[in-house]
């Protein structure tokens, strides 16, 4: 794959099935799917960790306010409202569940950076359903997910997974 911006060749992100070019750092995703992410479309000042592009303003599961970039499509979210969306959105789940994510090498040996506080943001596994390494910064509360792992963790199987009732 060639990327569209500049033609050089595009490295495949892990097992993800999207490309990264790393002599412009543009994302390619040839199979997107729909990740429930509303651009609100007003820049912040605040860097991508992942790619350094301006994030911009967004919401998820139609509320809870984030910050998106439109190049790699990871998000920013408050630690108090991650929970919440999780429960949400697992819970208005439909379709069938999600095969299991192996973390790959890449994904362990990866670190980067608080965009509200510079600090190196902790990796950590997800206790919750998925198997996703998610990244905090305990210091200001925010979790950043990379492409995809919402969805692994919306779509991981589990009880409470497609039950309205479970949530209130
Ligand atoms: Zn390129
Ligand atoms: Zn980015
Ligand atoms: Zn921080």
């Amino acid at each position: 794959v060639n990327c569209p911006n500049c033609g050089a060749p595009m490295n495949i992100v892990g097992d993800r099935g999207y490309f990264f070019c790393s002599y412009c750092g543009d994302f390619l995703f040839p199979n997107a799917t729909a990740d429930g992410v509303k651009v609100l479309g007003e820049d912040s000042s605040a860097p991508c960790p992942v790619c350094n592009r301006s994030l911009v303003s967004a919401v998820v599961a139609d509320h809870a306010p984030v910050l998106y970039c439109r190049n790699c499509r990871g998000l920013l979210v408050a630690q108090s409202n991650f929970l919440h969306v999780v429960r949400e959105l697992r819970a208005q789940a439909e379709g069938p569940e999600g095969r299991f994510h192996r973390i790959t090498e890449d994904e362990r040996r990866r670190s980067i950076f608080c965009p509200a506080c510079s600090r190196q943001m902790d990796t950590h596994p997800y206790y919750g359903p998925g198997n996703v390494l998610i990244d905090i910064c305990t210091q200001c509360q925010l979790v950043w997910l990379d492409y995809g792992e919402l969805s692994i963790i919306i779509n991981a199987p589990g009880r409470d997974r497609g039950q309205r009732e479970f949530y209130a």
